[in-house]
């Protein structure tokens, strides 16, 4: 039987470390050491009892150098941790809680394959084990998530610079129809089926084009009475209204592009579509699919014009 992950920090260390992390080093020093877990406190990161031996979370070892403890003075996050006043970090948590992957905009993991998603020009050293993907390559994954177990994690700013440890607040997910994307610490649930309904529906037919404005147009309709704008659609299609009644309708829209936008688009002819689109978990995954996806047509528009 496959083993079962509770933490994703763990999952990281068998698939990213294979079980045995390198010392955690700086100048070419090792800086953490580990302490003893003889009474059996909880990780302060993620709350687990039942190591041995951990590191230290906020104190250097004695006699180590000055950055020998895993969370260093100016780390303003400890709210998010499970037991922050905890003295002792799990080996798990330690070996992920690392600037390697502080440095990430985001990870896609299961126990044996781990995507790296990177900034441009960090994409090159990959291993057979360890890949690292653009912004623009990660649209695949959420369409064909890894074999569960698996994570799919982003940094606080998901793209660029600025980033922290994030890692041990992704949800180790067992459902690939499903599953959660966390970005940093909200919580995306992305239904797989609705996915693949926009990728066959929007992106598929014209992905420069239809990725822009489709996003602009459900931005556009966030917060508007969705249901006001169907029925008044409706009515006027039932009726063939004319003046009063289409301005109604037109004017549910905030410009009258928009309108058009919406006319030409899957969502005019299936309003439950339109609906399933805004729903928050919905939105927020097209949000990050579209971004992916604008990212690799820019890239590649980019070569183009270089060739
Ligand atoms: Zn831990």
């Amino acid at each position: 039987m496959r083993k079962q992950y509770r933490y994703p920090t763990e999952l990281i260390y068998d698939s990213y470390w294979q079980g045995s992390p390198d010392k955690h080093t700086a100048n070419g020093r090792v800086i953490r050491f580990s302490v003893k877990n003889t009474d059996h406190q909880n990780c302060a990161i993620c709350g687990r009892n039942d190591f041995e031996v951990g590191f230290n979370t906020y104190e250097s070892t004695p006699g180590a150098a000055k950055l020998g403890s895993v969370i260093s003075n100016n780390f303003g996050e400890q709210f998010s941790f499970t037991e922050p006043h905890s003295p002792v970090t799990c080996p798990y948590c330690e070996a992920v809680v690392r600037p390697q992957f502080k440095d990430l905009n985001g990870i896609v993991a299961n126990p044996s394959l781990v995507s790296l998603i990177v900034g441009k020009g960090k994409e090159d050293d990959s291993q057979p084990r360890i890949k690292r993907i653009l912004t623009g390559d990660f649209y695949k994954l959420m369409l064909e998530p890894p074999e569960p177990p698996f994570i799919f994690a982003f940094n606080k700013h998901g793209v660029g610079k600025n980033g922290t440890h994030f890692i041990y607040l992704a949800p180790v997910n067992y459902d690939r129809d499903r599953y959660v994307i966390s970005y940093y610490d909200e919580k995306i649930m992305v239904d797989r089926q609705f996915l693949d309904e926009v990728w066959v529906r929007i992106v598929k037919k014209d992905p420069a084009n239809n990725v822009m404005s489709t996003g602009a147009l459900l931005s556009g309709l966030r917060g508007k009475r969705i249901e006001e704008i169907i029925t008044k659609r409706n009515q006027e299609r039932t009726q063939n209204a004319t003046g009063a009644a289409k301005n109604k309708a037109t004017k549910a829209f905030a410009k009258g592009k928009s309108q058009k936008v919406f006319e030409g688009s899957e969502f005019s002819s299936d309003p439950d579509f339109l609906t399933r689109a805004l729903l928050q978990d919905n939105f927020r995954t097209l949000g990050l699919f579209f971004m992916s996806i604008a990212s690799q047509n820019a890239n590649s528009k980019k070569t183009e014009e270089a060739a």
